[in-house]
């Protein structure tokens, strides 16, 4: 085995072709039995169901090594359960979790070469993901489906330091007010690409989206959940049902009761109270949490204490906890750190 000649610290996140992705079709009421292929291209009828009625669902994990050289990805099982919540809320069929954790494994070890060092900040960011691939032109969910892994070397999130970054509350809604804003769907990444355009047109790194019915509550933004630490250091995640139940919130959460001994409060959380908070960052994969320094809403500017130059320090404890448990240099809960054996 040898890694490829790459610079991994300066990757960006970006799509680069590996060897090998893990392929499996659904016919006739049943997977095949799935298989790795070295061909990057999908070729599929114009009517697919996928091209014509958006129906897609996708998860987001890395592989990475860590300090003592071991190749692994973050509670993977988190990702086949949640894979299957998406799936079915758009009628498509479930891949199995037992299926889900071995293709993990075999699409991994078959890309090992590109699982970038420990100490790189880089790491081999995995794709799952499902589409209807038959013609369809009634609206109706396809009979068959494909079910794919790609893989991709993505660079260090924070390159020179984890700098905080400015978003507003945006009038756009995320995704449909009653709908499928609690699934991993490229739908709603659809129905956000106006906003995060028109928003980084105006300056801002990105939207706070509000609940689309009062329009008083905090969401999420387009790919990241909110966390938020109060004045008296007390963690505040909102909570609601049309928002993604992040991997990573859900584990910074209990990082921060059963490690941190912080008090955590999962709650709605109001636009109003955006004043009150010391600390603000959004979680998710890529980055674990970015800090948000200020946040406009309309015309008002929230500075948070925290200030634009750093993570807040309670924010920087939860980053630091989470990535330790990750690169292996922190015990953490049992089975959140999956081995991939290389041979
Ligand atoms: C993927 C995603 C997240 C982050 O989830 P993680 O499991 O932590 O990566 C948050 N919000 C949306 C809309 C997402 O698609």
């Amino acid at each position: 085995m040898a890694k490829k000649d790459i610079d991994w610290g300066s990757l960006p996140f970006g799509y680069m072709e590996t060897d090998y992705r893990y392929v499996s079709n659904f016919k006739n009421g049943a997977w095949d039995n799935g298989e790795l292929t070295k061909d990057a291209n999908i070729t599929l009828n114009e009517c697919a169901c996928v091209f014509q009625y958006a129906q897609t669902v996708f998860e987001g994990l890395k592989a990475y090594t860590t300090k003592d050289g071991r190749t692994v990805v973050f509670r993977p099982d988190l990702n086949a359960d949640r894979l299957r919540d998406s799936a079915l809320r758009l009628k498509m069929p479930e891949f199995p979790k037992e299926r889900f954790l071995e293709a993990v494994d075999m699409v991994v070890k078959a890309n090992a070469d590109w699982v970038p060092p420990y100490g790189s900040g880089a790491t081999l960011y995995l794709r799952p993901f499902m589409f209807g691939s038959n013609s369809v032109i009634g609206v109706k969910p396809a009979d068959e489906y494909q079910f794919r892994i790609l893989t991709t070397p993505v660079g260090p999130y924070f390159k020179g330091g984890a700098k905080p970054i400015t978003i507003r509350v945006t009038d756009f809604d995320r995704a449909a007010p009653h709908g499928t804003g609690n699934i991993k769907a490229g739908l709603n990444y659809a129905m956000s690409l106006y906003a995060i355009v028109d928003a980084h047109e105006k300056g801002f790194d990105e939207n706070m989206y509000l609940d689309a019915t009062t329009r008083t509550k905090v969401e999420e933004t387009g790919g990241a959940n909110f966390l938020f630490v109060t004045k008296d250091g007390k963690v505040v995640t909102p909570k609601s049902d049309s928002i993604l139940p992040s991997i990573t919130r859900r584990s910074l959460v209990q990082v921060a009761r059963d490690i941190l001994g912080l008090e955590v409060e999962e709650r709605e959380v109001f636009v109003d109270e955006l004043p009150d908070f010391a600390e603000c960052g959004l979680c998710g994969t890529a980055a674990v949490i970015s800090p948000v320094g200020k946040i406009v809403n309309h015309d008002k500017e929230i500075l948070l204490p925290a200030g634009m130059e750093n993570m807040g320090p309670v924010t920087k404890k939860l980053y630091d906890t989470l990535t330790g448990i990750q690169m292996g240099t922190i015990d953490g809960p049992e089975g959140w750190v999956h081995e991939i054996k290389i041979d």
